[in-house]
């Protein structure tokens, strides 16, 4: 074992806290894109001061970006003495509003029991705090290390990414040969090393008819008729089948091991703007259903929206004056870093050492930023690890450990010693 790194991180345990609760007093919920800018200018002086060279760069044009919530971005990058690797830990800094039923101030970072509680404690701000306290510890016992580290705040993450890694991705931010290893300490638990996620496929189906009066519905055709002849046949079909489908993935919870799909929205006929007043008899001439479609590594994109379109065109053959159109809404491919890739094996390797177990290996359910990194960057050698517990993301009284990110810190530092100097015995 590293005595000298490890102390090094168990010194900034004061630190660690500090920085979760500066990081929670920035209320950067997303949507719409709360105090991006300061808290990435924050983050910047933070790092400015521990002579990173920092850039502050906005998703420009993405989705949401506006003057009033402009989408910023803080990069920060501190060269080595020499040639060597780039390890960068990559962060977002948007939380999900905070929503009801919370003790405390959610914003606030009130410390108590060991734990840092508020909004985004878990889902990231813990994570990203101790990434750069190991970061910070490494530094200290290694100033003259090779290669370089970076460590960047985005924004976004929690509505798809497009003004964050995704933008940052395609200025090449994070392609070879500027980085070569990634780490985002997303809550996935302090001892799991997520590899991947599953794929998304989301389509909006509407099936069309034709408006009559609703005294006299023959006359018309109602598309909502229609959209219950496709969510029955999804229902004898199509869950079945997906149901059936499982992954070699290691996917957490175990239930999200196979396909799935889930109805986002269906919505056909008059809107419900009339209300309080009543409604007028029409039969209706569309309906809408947005489908949140879940895949696996083992299935192709095209199969995958075969599925759905055979079951379609089968009943645009079979039911009379059925029509319908779908439309790609959006879609990602699952990702799975190899397991002897370079950034699992340290991480792996520091969780052997700080718990004394085997690290468990695991895919998300969702997607999270890894995707941008992955599919615009083509950097494959990226991870998710972090300190949060990842059933915490999200809800109110909202937590994350003291012990956990001071441990999780050791493992990024183990991990970022092995990434940079070479791995150890
Ligand atoms: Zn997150």
């Amino acid at each position: 074992m590293n005595d000298r790194l490890l102390r090094a991180v168990e010194d900034r345990r004061d630190e660690v806290v500090a920085l979760t609760r500066d990081l929670i007093r920035f209320p950067t919920v997303n949507p719409p894109g709360e105090a991006y800018t300061p808290c990435a200018e924050w983050i910047a002086g933070y790092l400015r001061r521990r002579r990173f060279d920092t850039q502050l760069i906005r998703g420009e044009g993405a989705p949401g970006d506006t003057d009033r919530y402009p989408r910023t971005n803080v990069v920060a990058r501190r060269e080595g003495r020499g040639p060597g690797p780039v390890v960068h830990f990559n962060s977002h800094i948007d939380v999900v509003e905070a929503g009801d039923g919370w003790t405390v101030d959610p914003f606030e970072g009130v410390v108590k029991h060991g734990r840092v509680y508020g909004r985004g404690a878990c889902d990231m701000k813990g994570g990203m705090a101790a990434s750069m306290i190991a970061v910070e510890a490494f530094l200290a016992v290694y100033p003259d290390f090779p290669g370089a580290i970076e460590i960047s705040g985005t924004v976004d993450e929690e509505s798809g990414g497009f003004g964050g890694v995704a933008h940052l991705a395609r200025m090449g931010l994070f392609s070879k040969p500027r980085v070569d290893h990634v780490i985002i300490p997303e809550p996935l638990n302090k001892d799991r090393i997520c590899l991947g996620h599953r794929g998304v496929w989301w389509a909006e189906i509407e099936t069309k008819g034709e408006i009559a009066h609703g005294s006299m519905p023959f006359l018309g055709d109602c598309a909502v008729r229609h959209m219950g002849a496709v969510l029955e046949a999804f229902e004898d079909q199509l869950f079945p089948a997906l149901d059936a489908k499982r992954t070699e993935m290691p996917v957490v919870p175990e239930g999200a091991r196979r396909s799935t799909m889930n109805i986002n929205s269906i919505h056909g006929g008059q809107t419900e703007d009339y209300r309080p007043g009543l409604p007028s008899p029409n039969v209706p001439d569309w309906c809408r259903m947005t489908i949140d479609r879940r895949f696996l590594l083992e299935e192709r994109i095209d199969e995958v929206k075969g599925e759905v379109t055979a079951i379609l065109d089968r009943l645009a053959r079979e039911r009379p004056k059925f029509r319908y159109a779908i439309r790609d809404v959006m879609e990602v491919l699952p990702t799975m870093t190899e397991r002897d890739a370079p950034v699992v094996t340290a991480i792996a390797d520091g969780i052997r050492q700080i718990f004394e177990k085997e690290p468990d290996y695991v895919i998300s359910p969702g997607t999270y930023d890894q995707k941008h990194v992955a599919r615009i960057g083509h950097l494959h050698d990226c991870i998710a690890y972090g300190p949060g517990i990842l059933d915490l993301a999200h809800r109110p009284d909202e937590w994350v450990g003291i012990d956990d990110m001071v441990e999780s810190a050791k493992v990024m530092a183990i991990g970022l010693d092995a990434l940079l100097r070479g791995p150890k015995g």
